[in-house]
């Protein structure tokens, strides 16, 4: 209790301290005009507001690649970095429910705040799956109410969200405008490419039926024509008793369906009883930028999936 005290006591001082440096300093005409500063919740959503950008602003993600954007402490040195942010882009669809309120209250940043102009929620632009048509109960385990979060798996989505990113760049930073819009152009034509590419790719493996640890791939499998055998986890957060991978391991093998994908950050206890049972092996697989060394951008993150995909078909 004392050690909550003492904590929001420092930010407060510091939040003041920051708010009385920002402010006390007025830019005149020959001061080089400041960057803005973008904070994004998830490393993928910096790195695709950084195909828009360029070097134009400066942009930062809370969680860092190899973190999973479920669960993150709310430690207060991003509420610092939250109340410096002239915009908040968010995943959404309750993915950092469990995090990113806390931070946005303890900014006391006007103007990230939920429905204000620096608060750009990615989700509101692209059309969710798996949305509940009963009300859901989170005892249930770590469900979404609102849908399938993890939509950025799916390019086409992705160009959704970037266009709504590349907008409210353009609404924050008029001078940039044009070069954004370029960008995010660019960017697209390329996505579109490389899209079909996998496409190709994927029908070429002969794979059609994965096997996934939590629902992070929903919107990849529709996207592709690819269908889910079944999750690992039991529920939504919790991990599988002995008598869930049973039912699952038989269920790979009734549907041959040998294709096990997950992301890198889950524990793989269960990987080992797999590769026991059915000498099935799991292929850890980033679903964020920067999860593992070679997803350092977007295509690159999905590149990777896909090349999972392919050494599935090898085995
Ligand atoms: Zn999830």
């Amino acid at each position: 209790m004392l050690k909550n005290i003492l904590l929001s006591l420092a930010l407060l001082v510091t939040v003041a301290v920051s708010y009385s440096d920002s402010h006390s300093k007025k830019p005149s005409d020959s001061t080089p005009k400041k960057k803005l500063y973008i904070l994004t919740s998830t490393n993928t959503l910096r790195s695709l507001s950084q195909e828009i950008a360029g070097a134009l602003l400066k942009i930062e993600s809370l969680t860092k690649g190899k973190q999973d954007p479920h669960y993150l402490s709310a430690k207060p040195s991003y509420m610092l970095k939250a109340n410096k942010a002239d915009l908040l882009i968010i995943n959404g669809l309750d993915l950092e429910v469990g995090w990113l309120p806390n931070i946005i209250a303890g900014s006391k940043n006007p103007k990230i705040q939920k429905g204000k102009q620096g608060y750009l929620d990615t989700s509101d632009f692209i059309t969710a799956l798996s949305v509940p048509t009963t009300k859901v109960d989170r005892f249930f385990g770590d469900i979404h109410p609102f849908g399938n979060p993890h939509f950025l798996l799916d390019p086409i989505r992705a160009i959704q969200a970037v266009k709504a990113i590349s907008n409210k760049l353009a609404e924050l930073d008029p001078n940039n405008k044009t070069q954004y819009i370029k960008n995010q152009e660019m960017f697209e034509k390329k996505l579109l490419k490389k899209t079909t590419e996998w496409e190709q790719r994927i029908k070429k493996s002969g794979v059609k039926k994965i096997v996934s640890y939590h629902s992070s791939f929903e919107y990849f499998l529709d996207r592709f024509d690819l269908k889910l055998t079944g999750l690992i986890e039991e529920k939504p957060g919790i991990p599988p008793s002995s008598k869930h991978i049973l039912h699952i391991v038989k269920k790979i093998k009734q549907e041959q369906s040998f294709c096990v994908l997950t992301a890198s950050w889950y524990q793989t206890k269960w990987a080992k009883k797999l590769k026991q049972m059915a000498n099935i092996l799991v292929q850890p697989t980033a679903i964020e930028v920067g999860a593992v060394e070679t997803a350092t951008n977007y295509i690159l993150l999905i590149e990777g999936i896909v090349q999972s995909i392919e050494s599935c078909k090898a085995k």
